[in-house]
Order: C-alpha cells, then structure tokens, then sequence
C-alpha cells in the first residue's frame, strides 16, 4: 500500500475487526494498492478465536475446508494437527497468516470503534474510536463477524454473586482453573456442549442449567494423518473451486433421497452410518430434513434414541431429549463426549425449563425452592447475533440516518453486503448473506472478493460511491423470508431468529438458499453491470 493512492480521505479503506475477515481484506487491499486500516478491539488478531478460549473450543467443520484457499502456498506449507481443530490451533494459523501476509501493520489492537458517520459533500466515512481517534475513509467495511457479541442475561442480583464468572465468548487469556470448584454452566448451546465435557473433568461440581435441550452428534475428531491431508493437497484448488458452489460450502456426501422414501431399515441404517461418521454431515442424511416436518421427526427421534441409550439416569436422559424444535433448526451441536458427562457421579442436569434462574445471591442462586451455591458460574449463554456487532458501532449514513433506527424491525440489507442509504458501507457476511448457514472461511473469501474487487472496478472507473437502489434492497429482503418460509427454521427460537434476545425483530437473518446458489447470484448481478446497486461519479452537491 502506498501513500500516493491515498485521495482525500486518511485512507482508502477502514476495516472493523482482525478476525479471518479482516485479515483477508487486508491482504487483498494490500495487493491492489489501497490504503487501508484495521481497528481490532482485542489484542490479537484470529476474532472468533481470540475470544473462545473457553475449554473444549473447537471448529464444527473439518480443519481442511475450515481454512484459507486464497493461497497455493499457504494451504500446502499448513499442517492441521487434527480432523477438527481446537481454538488454539486456528488461532495460531491467524497469527501465521497475519505474519506471512505481513498484515500487523495495518492494525490498531485493543482500539474499539464506536461512532461512524458518513459525510454526502465530502464523499468520505469519519470514523471515531473509543481510544479518541478520528480517521477518515472513502470505504469503511465491517468484518466484526456474525457471532461476536458475547450475552450475558439480566439475572436479578447477578452483580451481587461474589464468585467468579465467565463468558465463553469472552473468556480471559490467562488459563482458568476448576479444580476443587462447584461451577455452574448456564446454557447448553454448541459453546456449553463443547465445555461440559472438559469443565466435568476438572471440576468438583459441575451443575449444568437447561432452559432448551439441543441435538447434539459426535464430533469423531481424530489426529490428522499425513495420507488424509494429501487426499485434501494433492488437489486443493479443484476441491476449493467445488466446495465454493456445495450448499453449505463444504465438500461432504449429499444424499438426493428423501426419508419418506425409504423402508424403515434403510432409514435407520441410514442414520446410524451418519452418526457413526459423525459432525454435521448427520443432517445431509436426506435431502428433506430440514424441510419436512415428518423427515425431521425420524430423524430426532433417532437422536433422541441414542441420548437414551448413552445416558443411564432415564430422567436425565428424558430432560436432555430435545423436544421444542425441529432437529437443525437450531444450529446442530458437535460434541466430544457431551451425553455421557451426565453419567459421571460430579454433574447434574437442572431443568429450568418451567421454573428459570432466580434471583442471584453472593453464593448462588435458586431454582424454585432448590438453593444452589458455587464457586464460579460460567454463562454459556450466547451472542447478540448478527446485528449485534453492528449495532455496537453508531452507523449513521446519508443524512445522518442510523442504521440502528432503518433496522428497527430487522436488519435490511441488498446481498447481505450493503444497506441503501449508507454509501461505500460494505458487510461481510452481513445479514441476508449465508453467512453463518455456511462453512464461515469460505463465505468470508466470497464476500471479501466481492467488496475489493467492487473497489477496484470503482477505481478503474472513477466511481466514487456505492449504494443498493432501494427496490432491489426490499425485493432482497422479501427474497430472503420467502426462501426461509419454505423451511422448518422460522419454527425454533433460535438466534438466527433474534429470540434468544428479548425485544430483538423475529426474522430469519441469514440466507438459507445456499452458499453455491448465492455466489451465483452475486455473479450475476456483477456480470449484468451490478444490478440493483447505484453508482455516483462524483460529489453530488456538484452535480447539475
Ligand atoms: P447459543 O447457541 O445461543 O446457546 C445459548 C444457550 O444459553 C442456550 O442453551 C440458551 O437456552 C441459554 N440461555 C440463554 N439465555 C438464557 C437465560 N436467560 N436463562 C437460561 N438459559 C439461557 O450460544 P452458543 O452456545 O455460544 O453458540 C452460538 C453459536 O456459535 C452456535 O450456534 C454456533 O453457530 C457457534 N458456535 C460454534 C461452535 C463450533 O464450531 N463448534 C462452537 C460454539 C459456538 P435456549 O436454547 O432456551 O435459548
């Protein structure tokens, strides 16, 4: 990056966040000649897996899709330890990724941008941060991520407990030790199903607190071997370029049958296959699982037949049976020995489905009239998502109009990348983008390729600012419910929903038609002249 490219702004280019995104823009920003930065709130780089640390943290898709295709050289010199790999092993590939890249430098770490304001007459974004810093960009891209800002419920008297309390998304750098402590785990969603199994191990207690039961599959990590890796290496550009067109963006076995279609005996030997080569692909089982009810019923019946038989205590095996939603509907759970923690002699399963948390005390808390004293609580409680990290920032655009205010009713986005009204404003994997419904490293390059080459063809051109036409923002938005409705999701409280956050819009955020379906989609409209996005050449105060 050079200083003569840099025009009236500071830089080219403001990037929110040093996560697998903004790591990414950097590179590409890099290489074509922008100048650009990076505030990241933390004081590292990785995102998602800076601040998972939790025990147990580890990727739900296989360590060679779960990475970088961008470059040859990269994807050949990295050698993955195992099938799935744990936090600090994906962390340590952000840190080698932001060294080979040469990319630090660009970055401001533990800097929090907390204000953004684009100016009409100037063309330009003014940025503020928390630390006082005013920056002024052309371009301003929020890569903070989709699942990054952590939720702690409003439990009465939470402030009062004396103990010691975590976040699994915000977990502290230093290790965290439970040995010989009474811990209480609040939530078993994926984060809380991940850190039983460890937190069981170490602890002289664990009590876990349920509201929802979740489905969980075994994860079946294995060490990673040198003749596996190579059936990946020996043709990684081939097998990047199919997994960038799969629906869920990851290379795995697609069964084209429905469950309805098949005799009893192939179904369930359908589903044991599945569950015995564990991870998500368990939901690829049939193609119908997530559309029809009546399949989604066989195949969470079979789950809930393997929880009964895994667990000894029927009554804890009966509690742990999800029953409040469609299997998948909810992000699927991958474990390492989740079900069988309920065996062990220091866990118990609370069931605080009727009678929730009450009021917080210096040593506890009770359920009903059952007191309950700890040492330390850990809330595994989730994430504002997808809005969230947004919202964080006070994104005002033309005229000064808030994001927050145009989104009151749910986020409204063209392709998940931009919002009218907010000129030069790019998301990556925003909100009506597949985004979370897909293997995240992936959807991330897409969109990253998408904005910095929308940039360059901007430059190329002389275009000073992009902006979704309105009617195309609204049919986009419409298109992303209806392709929802044809699915179970909508029937699950789930986050992608907005429920788990009181007052948040009930809409499905992310774009369930599929990662391959998408990119297609965003290809066309690029080859038909950016359809449905409106380009400026100039200030518009100076235009006749
Ligand atoms: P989550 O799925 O939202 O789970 C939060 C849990 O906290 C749920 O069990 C929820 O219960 C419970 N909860 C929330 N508020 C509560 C309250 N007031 N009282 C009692 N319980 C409450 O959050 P997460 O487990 O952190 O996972 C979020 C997402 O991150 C996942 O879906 C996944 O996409 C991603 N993730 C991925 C991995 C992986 O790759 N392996 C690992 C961890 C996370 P209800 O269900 O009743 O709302």
């Amino acid at each position: 990056m050079t200083a003569s490219t840099v025009t009236q702004s500071d830089v080219d280019v403001l990037v929110v966040g040093a996560g697998f995104s903004g790591l990414y823009l950097l590179h590409r920003f890099q290489k074509a000649g922008f100048s650009a930065r990076c505030f990241e709130r933390g004081d590292g780089v990785g995102g998602t897996w800076y601040w998972n640390r939790y025990p147990g943290a580890r990727c739900d898709v296989e360590s060679m899709q779960y990475s970088y295709g961008f470059d040859e050289d990269l994807q050949q010199e990295w050698d993955w330890p195992e099938k799935f790999s744990a936090q600090a092993d994906i962390l340590s590939y952000a840190n080698h990724v932001a060294d080979t890249f040469d990319l630090r430098k660009y970055i401001t770490f533990e800097t929090e941008v907390c204000a953004a304001q684009y100016d009409e007459r100037a063309q330009i974004w003014r940025i503020e941060t928390a630390t006082g810093e005013t920056v002024t960009a052309k371009h301003f891209v929020m890569a903070g991520g989709c699942i990054s800002t952590a939720q702690v419920p409003q439990f009465e008297g939470l402030s009062d407990f004396k103990g010691e309390t975590y976040h699994t998304g915000n977990w502290p750098r230093q290790p965290v030790s439970f040995a010989g402590k009474r811990v209480a785990v609040i939530g078993t969603g994926s984060s809380a199903i991940q850190a039983i199994p460890e937190i069981a191990n170490e602890a002289q207690h664990l009590t876990v607190f349920q509201r929802q039961a979740n489905f969980s599959i075994p994860a079946r990590n294995q060490p990673m071997t040198p003749e596996y890796a190579d059936t990946w290496k020996s043709d990684y550009a081939e097998k990047r370029q199919e997994m960038r067109y799969m629906p869920n963006g990851v290379l795995r076995e697609v069964n084209n049958k429905s469950a309805l279609e098949v005799s009893e005996a192939e179904r369930q030997a359908t589903f044991e296959a599945r569950w015995e080569a564990g991870t998500g692909a368990f939901l690829g089982a049939f193609n119908d699982i997530l559309t029809n009810k009546a399949s989604n019923d066989t195949m969470a019946e079979f789950v809930r037949g393997k929880i009964r038989q895994i667990v000894k205590d029927p009554a804890t095996a009966e509690i742990l049976c999800p029953t409040t939603h469609p299997i998948g509907t909810k992000r699927i759970c991958i474990d390492n020995g989740y079900y069988q923690a309920f065996n062990r002699d220091n866990v118990d399963l609370v069931d605080i489905s009727e009678t929730p948390i009450g009021r917080m005390t210096e040593t506890g808390f009770p359920v009903g009239d059952r007191m309950f004293a700890f040492d330390a609580i850990v809330f595994a409680t989730g994430f504002d998502a997808m809005t969230g990290t947004l919202f964080n920032v006070d994104i005002r655009g033309r005229d000064g109009r808030a994001l927050k205010q145009k989104w009151e009713a749910g986020p409204r986005t063209y392709l998940g990348l931009m919002s009218e009204s907010f000129p030069n404003l790019f998301m990556i994997t925003g909100p009506g983008s597949p985004s979370v419904k897909g293997n995240m490293i992936n959807s991330i390059e897409q969109h990253v390729d998408l904005v910095v080459d929308t940039i360059i063809h901007m430059r190329a051109e002389g275009l000073q600012s992009i902006e979704p036409e309105l009617e195309a923002e609204n049919e986009w938005v419409d298109h992303v419910q209806v392709v929802a409705h044809k699915t179970l999701f909508p029937q699950a409280n789930s986050w992608y929903m907005g429920a788990n956050i009181p007052g948040k819009p009930r809409l499905f955020m992310p774009y369930i038609a599929g990662v391959g379906a998408y990119r297609q989609t965003c290809e066309e409209i690029v080859a038909a002249g950016y359809k449905g996005f409106q380009f400026k050449t100039s200030n518009p105060s100076q235009t006749p």
